[in-house]
């Protein structure tokens, strides 16, 4: 037997519906809030995310699924999106739109990880980007819409928490701070982090190591250390969120997996899967473009795993989507298949979503096929009623049937679907 590569997911049914009810709300609330949606490739040329997530990231250093293709040039296998936006504004002319641009996306990703809980190598993300916009207005923007789209989904318990990071030339000076504050226990520190002091010393500051998060809680934050416009921007989109009642928690040691965020960066945590499992991430990210060799074009955006995000749904989404009025279309014999097929395509175009029986069930397996596919209303084509121009109907939760003309058949089901409501 072959088996799925090592990190992937089948997703089957019936879960997929709990995949397509995500998307179609992401799809309507961004769309609701201005976004409009852009497809890019899964492929693209390795030197594009080396040089905007950044060398020392773990992503680039050891989660990439790299490949020379045929004629040798090397491709990866995309580990997240923005960087595909970036990409797309410069090499599309994406410039000469009205600005700003309001991009959303969703699709898989690839990152070469550990598997575990909510941790796959291939996994999707529904992110939004606003590209063109300088303001704590637009972070607040992305903040508010995904918020909402969260309360849609039911979510009532999730935590947005956010910190200021300042521009890189504040960065340069908070690292070396922090250098020199860790440097009298730098031999303390785990073997990773000894690794991250040259390559990524941002990093240290998310080490889950116990000894290494005492050293960190020691350190001077970098929100301490950033220069007044980045304090005035970061205050007032924490102001602006406070205004319209969305609840922002400051985390002094936050910092994200890749290089290009500066200012405002935010994740978002569920009680249930921890801190170490977060379900969005997003930020500033002033400088990508510019240096992807476009022009100075200012960006604020996040990615939502919707893996974990699925992972722990509210149970009122979840009977939603799981929520259908089933009608099964029994036909009986010879003769019966052109009418059932015709009338299954009716009652599909009524809004019903209909199972029609292909594999020659006598009535008795047919009703009991019916219950497993959890039906409400089976139609039932029999010779005698086809003969009459008529069909049965069949009222499965309440156990009653009737007689209907074929043509009021459609109207009849309708019906009936609404009462189960
Ligand atoms: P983590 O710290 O969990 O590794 P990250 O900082 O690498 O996350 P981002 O690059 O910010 O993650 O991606 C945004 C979101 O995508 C994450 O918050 C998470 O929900 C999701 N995500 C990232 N990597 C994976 C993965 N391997 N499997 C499933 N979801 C993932
Ligand atoms: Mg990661």
């Amino acid at each position: 037997m072959i088996r799925k590569v090592k990190g992937t997911r089948d997703i089957l049914p019936p879960e997929t519906r709990l995949w397509n009810e995500v998307e179609r709300t992401a799809l309507r609330v961004f769309e609701g809030f201005g976004y409009s949606e852009i497809r890019l490739p899964l492929l693209e040329p390795t030197e594009l995310f080396v040089r905007t997530v950044g060398e020392g990231t773990d992503i680039v250093s050891k989660e990439m699924y790299t490949f020379a293709d045929r004629k040798g040039r090397s491709l990866t296998l995309r580990p997240e999106g923005t960087a595909s936006v970036a990409r797309a504004f410069i090499e599309n002319g994406l410039g000469q739109r009205p600005q700003p641009l309001r991009l959303s996306y969703f699709g898989p990703m690839f990152r070469y990880e550990r598997m575990q809980r909510g941790r796959y190598r291939q996994f999707s993300q529904i992110g939004i980007e606003v590209l063109g916009a300088a303001t704590p207005a637009a972070d607040v923007e992305v903040i508010v819409a995904l918020h909402t789209f969260l309360a849609e989904l039911g979510f009532d318990n999730l935590i947005i928490v956010l910190n200021n990071l300042g521009d890189p030339e504040d960065r340069e000076r908070f690292i070396a701070g922090l250098k020199t504050e860790l440097t009298p226990h730098r031999e303390e520190l785990c073997g990773d982090c000894q690794r991250r002091w040259d390559e990524n010393p941002l990093r240290i500051l998310d080490c889950k190591v116990p000894r290494c998060r005492e050293l960190v809680a020691e350190t001077t934050p970098v929100a301490d250390v950033v220069s007044e416009d980045a304090r005035h921007h970061v205050a007032a989109v924490e102001d602006a969120l406070d205004a319209v009642s969305i609840p922002v928690r400051r985390a002094p040691r936050l910092v994200r997996g890749l290089d290009y965020y500066l200012r405002t960066v935010f994740e978002v945590i569920s009680p249930e899967l921890g801190e170490d499992t977060v379900i969005c991430g997003g930020g500033r990210y002033d400088r990508l473009i510019s240096d992807l060799g476009g022009a100075a074009v200012p960006g604020v955006g996040f990615a939502i795993g919707e893996d974990r995000l699925i992972e722990v749904l509210p149970q009122s989404f979840k009977d939603r989507a799981f929520d259908e009025r089933v009608v099964t279309v029994l036909p009986l014999g010879d003769g019966s298949v052109a009418p059932a097929t015709a009338l299954a395509r009716d009652l599909v175009r009524a809004g019903a979503t209909v199972h029609t029986e292909v594999t020659g069930r006598s009535l008795k397996a047919g009703l009991k096929w019916s219950g497993k596919m959890n039906s409400s209303v089976a139609v039932i084509l029999g010779e005698q009623e086809l003969a009459e121009g008529a069909a049965l109907i069949r009222d499965l939760r309440r156990g009653e049937q009737e007689k209907a003309a074929l043509d009021r058949v459609v109207g009849r089901v309708v019906e009936l679907l609404r009462v189960e409501e």
